[in-house]
């Protein structure tokens, strides 16, 4: 069986579209924990953690952050934090 061609969007491709709405859980970057590994920008899925302009630390932009969590869960500092966010 052949199945019919369908267009999957390239890791990141969410960009082009703002999709922070989506999210229920905000990830909370706490800058006093981190130590500037970037494995948070490493395994986001969307590519949309970076660094802080001027700074050792990172932080998420939350436009388009689904609020995975993966990042929090893979940070070796415990430094970003899930919480709940208020609409
Ligand atoms: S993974 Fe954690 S410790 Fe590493 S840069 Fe990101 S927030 Fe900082
Ligand atoms: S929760 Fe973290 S890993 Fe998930 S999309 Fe947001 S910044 Fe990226």
């Amino acid at each position: 069986m052949t199945l019919p061609y369908a267009p999957i969007g390239k890791p990141g491709s969410s960009v082009a579209n703002k999709t922070g709405g989506w999210r229920i859980f905000i990830p909370v970057f706490n800058a006093e924990l981190c130590n500037g590994c970037g494995t948070c920008e490493t395994f986001c899925p969307e590519g949309i953690v970076h660094k802080i302009e001027g700074g050792d630390t990172f932080i998420a932009d939350y436009d388009y952050c689904k609020g995975c969590g993966i990042c929090a869960r893979e940070c070796p500092k415990d430094a970003i934090t899930m919480e709940l966010e208020e609409k």
